[in-house]
């Protein structure tokens, strides 16, 4: 059974439109525009990303439906939907702003929708289906692919409103995963396009593992990798709003660091370097990391500064990343 479900695509592409007016147009919604102008977002963007609105009350969704001939049960089955233990079916975005999930193809497949209310959770998605399969897609990636392809370069967020934000102060080349980790297959569909990405992440604790992570996985896949790093507790949506778009492509982008550099800071924090042992390992751990290095000017540049940094003789380091190398071929 691998047919497209076409009255579940139907429904999705049925819902972006009914939301989105319903947040434009309805008296209902004025809670969830204040919350979006609030946010800072234009009316230019809301209407560009067909940002929505559920209506609180689930059956306004579910009656509309079935007036246009949907099968609720149906629709509940493919996760459009949502149903209850005693078999009620239920919008499961009622009273939260939504985001329409596009595909490749700028088909909506899946929903992310926010509280405007400080519930918990904060994010709702969509639940995986045959549709909508998180791993293989990226927030964005139909709208950010021309401009992709343009400056041979993508940039990673790692939430859709930073995505949204970015488009917004004209960085339209900016994708994100869908709340999960990168995966082999987002890494892959961004090196058909770009020879460079820049991780964007948010600037917690949580925001740097996962941009190690993502860095990880993106080289290798074989792409060049930068990381940017935003100031502690923001990210990057909060960051250009309060500090505009001048300061983010300087500061934030252009300041971004090397796969490296980056990385070899990321393991340093791991390690208490005023002790010695703990500081060798570190030291090894370096190295290994410098050893996959392709190009030896770049091993060379990365082996001096450790060196430097802890006053050891380049040519053992050297020596040490050469040894990793030819363990490797
Ligand atoms: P906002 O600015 O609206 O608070 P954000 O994009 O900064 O949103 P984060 O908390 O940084 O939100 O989360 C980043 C991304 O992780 C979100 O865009 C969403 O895709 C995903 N996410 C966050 N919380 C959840 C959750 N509870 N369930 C599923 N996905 C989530
Ligand atoms: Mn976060
Ligand atoms: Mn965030
Ligand atoms: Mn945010």
């Amino acid at each position: 059974n691998n047919q497209i479900d076409q009255e579940s695509l139907n429904a999705y592409e049925f819902l972006t439109m009914f939301y989105h007016h319903l947040l434009v147009h309805a008296n209902g919604a004025e809670e969830a525009k204040q919350y979006l102008e609030k946010r800072g977002l234009t009316e230019d963007v809301i209407k560009k990303f067909k940002i929505g609105f559920s209506p609180y009350q689930s059956d306004v969704t579910t009656t509309l439906l079935e007036k246009k001939s949907f099968r609720l049960n149906h629709l509940a089955h493919t996760g459009v939907l949502s149903e209850t233990e005693d078999g009620k079916v239920l919008d499961r975005f009622r009273g939260r702003v939504v985001f329409p999930i596009r595909n490749h193809l700028g088909k909506t497949v899946g929903f992310g929708g926010r509280t405007i209310t400080d519930e918990d959770p904060k994010y709702l998605n969509s639940p995986e289906s045959k549709l909508f399969q998180k791993g293989n897609i990226l927030y964005n990636f139909d709208y950010a692919r021309s401009e992709m392809k343009k400056l041979n370069q993508a940039v990673l967020f790692e939430g859709y409103m930073d995505v949204i934000t970015a488009d917004q102060y004209g960085i339209t080349n900016g994708v994100a995963s869908l709340g999960t980790a990168l995966t082999d297959h987002q890494a892959q569909l961004l090196k058909r396009y770009v020879d460079e990405v820049i991780v964007c992440y948010d600037g917690d604790k949580a925001g740097i593992e996962a941009a190690f992570k993502a860095a990880e996985r993106l080289k290798k896949s074989g792409i060049g990798v930068r990381v940017a790093s935003i100031p502690e507790g923001d990210d990057p949506d909060g960051y250009l709003k309060k500090n505009g778009r001048e300061a983010f492509v300087h500061q934030i982008l252009g300041q971004s660091a090397t796969y490296m550099s980056f990385v070899l800071n990321y393991l340093k924090r791991q390690y208490d370097t005023s002790i010695e042992a703990s500081r060798m390992q570190y030291i090894e751990v370096a190295i290994r990391y410098i050893a996959t290095l392709v190009k030896p000017i770049e091993r060379d540049h990365y082996v001096r500064e450790l060196a430097n940094e802890y006053d050891l003789s380049v040519d053992t380091i050297l020596g040490e990343v050469e040894s990793k190398r030819q363990q490797h071929t």
